[in-house]
């Protein structure tokens, strides 16, 4: 298979400086997927030379903000346009099902039609009463610089929107670096935002492993901003190399996500049902590879058996298959190191005590054995002392624990070193305002899971990360403030009498 040209500098297609190459693989069967260009620091400190004198030359960092919000919304319409055809290609990147693709491709529109709204209005600032008419005092909003995208392999598309849409919202230009192993919808963006007409140079494209491409972006100090989103591993290790130069830092990084079932939530049949199936879309959906997947189950004790009983036997049914086949539930996960890890914790949990109620196994199907699949698994009987529930497992591992009060049910779920998101299930107004005001977690569903806004901040309290994505906040990660003071009638202050 040939090399696609996936390195994007200054408005051209390269190959990398050194003619590395790396093949990606498709999870569902190991095949080759593509072969692309593998960048190095050579590369990386092209991208991060272009980026800078694009910003620098001023033609998008100075551009009206009608202009920026033209080329964001632009891009969104391109998207549907393309929606299928991405979907397609990042189901066969990264295993998820189409299904759930063209939901991100819908997504991914949402978040640059969103931040082209939030600049469109033109507000250039705040006028601030500095006590005297002969002073004019004003906060406004700047553009940062050049700004590292660092993103991870399971939301690809969606989370390099996440950043790409309010960096250039407030006239920014990147680097963008999508993961090694699913590299290939990136490409695609970047290709439409030249398309919708973005200037050479504003966005730029290096494919190549963390280390040394993302290493490189974190420390370079023509970069002003790193925005991370990945483990904790390395988002520590960027945090380090980003101080040196005192560049600005957000992390979106991993969680360990609790779901709380009270027994009021399941008195009637539909409640049951409806919980049933939310804690099974909570833990597995992609195949758990979500940092908000609710991978901790936190139950009612008078309710568990009659709960996990009806969870895992719907968890048995779950069909697993390549993400573009029809009728398929979960696809595989995203490598064999994925799986491997997910082998690993489900091992340790076993030799810890956890009973298995499901799954806890490679799928027996024979055309499935080539591909990185792993049965959805649901382990009873777990508690804070086992790794599985304190670790991000990121595969289809569900844990169950017990409360008896609502007390035990709000320590359970902030017993945790991460703090991304939690649910709460409940018929009990009371209650759920209670525990959504208790939670130390960063978004709180109260009877359901996993929908977020592209209005709404999204983000970590504790090592789930620092910073904010979405809503107002997402933007102003993205921009300096600046106050100009105008003194309208300068006089002598005579502070020094000579
Ligand atoms: P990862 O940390 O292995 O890699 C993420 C990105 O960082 C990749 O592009 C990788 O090449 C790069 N990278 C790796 N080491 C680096 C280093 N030393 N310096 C700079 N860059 C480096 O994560 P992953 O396995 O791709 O993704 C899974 C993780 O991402 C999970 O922990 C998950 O919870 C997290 N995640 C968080 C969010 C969120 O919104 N909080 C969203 C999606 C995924």
């Amino acid at each position: 298979m040939s090399e696609q040209q996936t390195i994007h500098i200054a408005g051209t297609w390269r190959s990398a400086i050194s003619g590395a190459t790396r093949e990606v693989l498709d999870p569902a069967d190991a095949t080759v997927l593509a072969v692309v260009s593998e960048a190095g620091t050579a590369d990386t400190d092209a991208a991060v030379a272009a980026a800078r004198d694009a910003f620098d030359a001023g033609t998008w960092s100075r551009a009206p903000t009608g202009v920026r919000a033209g080329l964001l919304r632009r891009t969104a319409v391109l998207l549907r346009r393309d929606k299928a055809r991405i979907a397609l290609l990042e189901s066969r990147d990264t295993g998820k099902t189409v299904q759930e693709a063209l939901t991100d491709v819908e997504c991914v529109a949402a978040a640059f039609e969103y931040y082209s709204s939030l600049v469109a209005d033109g507000t250039a600032g705040r006028v601030v009463d500095a006590g005297s008419e002969d002073v004019h005092s004003v906060v406004v909003h700047e553009p940062l610089g050049v700004c590292a995208l660092i993103t991870p392999w399971n939301y690809p598309l969606l989370q390099a929107a996440w950043k790409v849409a309010p960096a250039l919202a407030a006239g920014n230009t990147l680097v963008l670096k999508p993961s090694e192993v699913t590299p290939l919808s990136t490409v695609v963006l970047i290709e439409l935002l030249a398309e919708a007409g973005l200037p050479d140079g504003v966005a730029n494209l290096v494919t190549g492993p963390g280390d040394p491409v993302g290493a490189r972006l974190a420390a370079h100090p023509a970069v002003d901003l790193v925005s991370f989103t990945g483990g904790l591993t390395s988002g520590t290790s960027v945090a380090r190399a980003a101080a040196d130069t005192v560049k600005r830092t957000a992390l979106e990084l991993g969680g360990k996500n609790p779901n709380i079932v009270f027994a009021d939530a399941l008195a009637t049949e539909e409640g049951f049902d409806t919980a049933v199936d939310q804690a099974l879309n909570a833990a597995f959906i992609h195949s758990g590879q979500v940092c908000s997947a609710g991978s901790r189950l936190i139950v009612e004790e008078d309710v568990r058996e009659e709960f996990v009983t009806e969870l895992a036997r719907r968890a048995d049914l779950i069909r697993l298959g390549r993400g573009t086949d029809p009728g398929v539930e979960c696809g595989p996960l995203v490598s064999e190191v994925q799986r491997a890890r997910t082998e690993e914790y489900v091992a340790s949990a076993l030799a810890e005590g956890a009973v298995l109620r499901a799954g806890g196994r490679r799928p027996g199907e024979p055309d499935l054995t080539d591909g990185y699949f792993y049965r959805p698994t649901v382990l009873d009987g777990c508690h804070r002392g086992m790794r599985v529930v304190r670790e991000e497992v990121f595969g289809p591992v569900l844990t169950v624990e017990v409360f008896r009060t609502e007390d035990q049910a709000v320590s359970l779920a902030n017993d945790t070193e991460f703090g991304l998101a939690g649910a709460v299930w409940t018929a009990d107004p009371g209650r759920a305002r209670r525990l959504a005001a208790r939670l130390r977690h960063g978004t709180v569903w109260i009877n359901d899971f996993h929908p977020y806004l592209p209005q709404a901040e999204w983000g970590g309290f504790g090592k789930s990360g620092t910073g904010r994505e979405l809503g107002p906040a997402g933007l102003a990660e993205y921009r300096e403030t600046k106050h100009v003071y105008q003194n309208l009638a300068p006089r002598p202050v005579r502070w020094f009498a000579g």
